[in-house]
Parts: structure tokens; C-alpha cells; sequence
């Protein structure tokens, strides 16, 4: 799969992706990565990016054109036009289903902000999808854009090795991950729970359900009404 981010810093993008799992799944070509400068697109000498708003207020603005040039450069050069995400606080929340659903496509923009943010009027004519990684402001979109390469990179066939890719992960099915133990037994006099001990397998499988169910009514109640469990699960979840 490959990523076209269209940022002001390209190293802190790059030196971000370039470590661990993405990193290594990038050197095997299984992802193609690449920070595209918006500056090198600005048709100013000083290779001015930003002005101020329209209208007045606070900050400056990444204006129209340098943006539109970066964008420009990588449709040109690839010969198709892939959906854009605009990171931005404005935008839907990021999903695990966003990662899984944009894993299909072959070819991905993100678009990073920076300052107060982008002249609307290129937003309207590349972004096809706004995001949001969360309610808080940043600084400006790299930090997003690296956490949704790195969510959608997972979900690409091929990277997550065999051993982590066929296991269970928070938000399948609308719930959390069951608490997880390696060795020693005891730690700080805390067992490991007996059934992870027994190679009981169904045991083994329901206690992990079970934990999950628990978890997620503790920590995240608000999926777990869309989690569809079973009658005998919500009678059992009654009586814990
Ligand atoms: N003035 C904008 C507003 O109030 O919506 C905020 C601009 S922010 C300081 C600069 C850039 O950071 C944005 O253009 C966006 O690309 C990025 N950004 C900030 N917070 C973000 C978030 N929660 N999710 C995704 N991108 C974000």
C-alpha cells in the first residue's frame, strides 16, 4: 500500500514511520512511504507557505496553492487520484474500522495542517475525507497522520507477522482485549490466573470472553451496548 503524506515536515513524519513494524514492512516494499514537502511547492522565492486569514483573527493560514501544487505533484505522478484525508480536529473521530476499511485502498494522501490551519478553498477540492484523531487541538496534522499510517499499515495484509495478526484485538465486535500474562508465574506475588495454566482451551477461550466483557463495561460502557452479547451472557454479566 502506499502513503503520500503532504506535510511542512517531512523528517518528523518519516522518522517516525521508519522504526519497529511499519518500518521493516516498509524496507520489504510491502509499504510504500513517502513525506512529500508542501513547501517545495510554493511558487513564492522565499518559499513562503502561510499568510494571514481573511477577515482577521489569530495565527497564520497554509495557504491554497503550495498545497494544491504538493497535491498536484503526487496525482500527476501516480496517474490516479486516491482519497485525501485532511487530518483535523474538525473532522469524524478515527476509528479501528476507519483503519481496517482505508487498508483496502492502494493508494492513500494524507494532507497535514499546520498553524490555524488551510485555506478552505484547496480543502474543497482535494480532501475527500476529514479526520480527527481525537478532541484536542495539536499543533498541526503530523502526529494524526502518523497515527493513522500506523493503525491502516497494521491492518495491510502481511505486515503484523502471522503470531499477531491472527490473535484477538480491542474493538473487534465492539470490545476490549482480556488482560494478558507472560512469564514468570508470580510476579510482586501476583499469579498468573490458573486457567492460562491449564491448556484447557475452552476454558482457556471463555475466561479470556468473559474478561473482555468485564473490561469493557468497566473501561469503555459506552460500546459495550453494541457489543452483542449472547442471553447468557448478559444473565452471567448480571450476576458478576
Ligand atoms: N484552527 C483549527 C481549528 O480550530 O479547528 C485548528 C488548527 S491546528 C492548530 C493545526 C493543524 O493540526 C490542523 O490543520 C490539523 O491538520 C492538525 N490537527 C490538530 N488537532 C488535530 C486532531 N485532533 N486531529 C487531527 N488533526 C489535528
Amino acid at each position: 500500500m502506499n502513503f503520500y503524506i503532504l506535510t511542512l515536515f517531512p523528517e518528523m513524519v518519516m522518522d517516525g514511520l521508519r522504526t519497529s513494524i511499519i518500518g521493516r514492512a516498509a524496507e520489504t516494499g510491502l509499504l510504500h512511504l513517502e513525506a512529500i514537502n508542501i513547501r517545495d511547492y510554493s511558487d513564492n522565492k522565499h518559499h513562503k507557505v502561510d499568510d494571514y486569514p481573511y477577515g482577521g483573527g489569530a495565527g497564520m493560514l497554509m495557504q491554497a496553492q503550495p498545497v494544491y501544487g504538493a497535491y498536484q505533484s503526487v496525482i500527476e505522478r501516480i496517474g490516479r487520484k486516491p482519497r485525501c484525508i485532511y487530518a483535523t480536529p474538525q473532522g469524524r473521530a478515527f476509528t479501528q474500522k476507519d483503519a481496517k476499511d482505508f487498508a483496502q485502498e492502494p493508494d492513500l494522501i494524507l494532507l497535514c495542517g499546520h498553524y490555524e490551519g488551510i485555506d478552505e478553498r484547496v480543502l474543497e477540492e482535494v480532501a475527500t475525507d476529514y479526520i480527527s484523531i481525537g478532541d484536542y487541538v495539536l499543533t498541526g496534522g503530523e502526529l494524526p497522520a502518523m497515527v493513522m499510517v500506523d493503525a491502516i499499515s497494521r491492518m495491510v495484509p502481511g505486515v503484523l507477522g502471522n503470531q499477531e495478526s491472527g490473535s484477538f484485538e480491542s474493538f473487534e465486535g465492539n470490545l476490549l482485549e482480556y488482560p494478558q500474562y507472560s512469564r514468570p508465574e508470580e510476579w510482586h506475588g501476583k499469579k498468573v490466573p490458573d486457567v492460562l495454566l491449564s491448556g484447557h482451551h475452552k476454558n482457556i477461550e471463555t475466561w479470556r470472553r468473559q474478561q473482555s466483557i468485564l473490561r469493557t463495561k468497566e473501561r469503555r460502557p459506552d460500546l459495550l451496548a453494541q457489543a452483542g452479547l449472547t442471553a447468557k451472557e448478559q444473565e452471567w454479566l448480571k450476576g458478576v
